[in-house]
């Protein structure tokens, strides 16, 4: 017997696609929560104003809605301070998934700093196994992508077979660009990570986020100096 998920096949996801691409990112959620029910999670990393506008806009349609977050332990203190600012402000509860291992015990296993060492295998323990644990159970996850924030964004629809977490990915904000999530921060006055406003247009873990000059990819100071673009959450296994 196959799973809720299990019966988005891509025939199904391509005429849902067909469907929902061109409707507002409510109307997408709207879908998503009568579709899924319980079963379909939010992933807001309080470090992106994708996140930010999809939790208000989530929130505002399903106030029970399940918000979850992944806490690597080298989040920036905003970070931090932006998801118990924006649990009081919602009356949300985010819950937060942390890794197996503490920083200690990755030290000791695999050496310091493996976020310079080797930064696939710190994402894999601090980010993709914390993510599979916190979609155990659902049927569908929403996330903040948007085809207009990289090349290897480029394709997101707004459902998506998630091959990685083996279930489906809905991605209302897939044909926004960035000045449209702005617009809709500053419309409904959403709480954003005040580190935006100071040279950071993307924020992940301290150790691997910096501020960027001008003119640069707004995604350059994610893993500077190196090749790595994604923290493996978004990729094919
Ligand atoms: S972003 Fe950096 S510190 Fe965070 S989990 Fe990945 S490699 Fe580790």
């Amino acid at each position: 017997m196959p799973t809720l998920a299990e019966t988005y096949t891509e025939a199904r996801l391509a005429e849902l696609n067909a469907r929902l691409e061109g409707q507002s990112p409510q109307d997408i959620l709207s879908w998503a929560f009568a579709a899924f029910g319980e079963r379909v999670t939010l992933a807001c990393s309080f470090g992106g104003v994708s996140g930010m506008a999809l939790l208000d806009m989530s929130v505002k349609l399903n106030p029970a809605v399940r918000v979850f977050y992944l806490d690597t332990d080298v989040l920036f203190p905003e970070t931090y301070e932006l998801e118990k600012r924006t649990a009081e402000r919602y009356g949300i509860q985010p819950i937060a998934f942390r890794p197996l291992i503490t920083l200690h015990e990755q030290a000791q296993k695999h050496g310091d700093a493996l976020w310079s060492s080797d930064p696939d295998a710190c994402c894999a323990i601090r980010k993709v196994e914390p993510n599979k644990r916190a979609l155990e159970g659902m049927d569908a996850w929403i996330s903040g992508l948007r085809r207009d924030q990289s090349e290897t964004r480029s394709t997101v629809r707004p459902l998506d077979w998630d091959k990685k977490f083996g279930l489906v990915k809905v991605s209302p904000l897939a044909s926004w660009a960035d000045k449209d999530v702005w617009r809709y921060i500053m419309a409904n006055d959403v709480p954003y990570n005040p580190l935006h406003d100071r040279g950071y247009p993307s924020i992940g873990c301290t150790h691997c986020t910096r501020a960027v000059k001008e003119g640069e990819d707004p995604r350059a100071g994610r893993w500077a100096g190196t090749d790595k673009d994604e923290c493996g959450l978004h990729t094919e296994p």
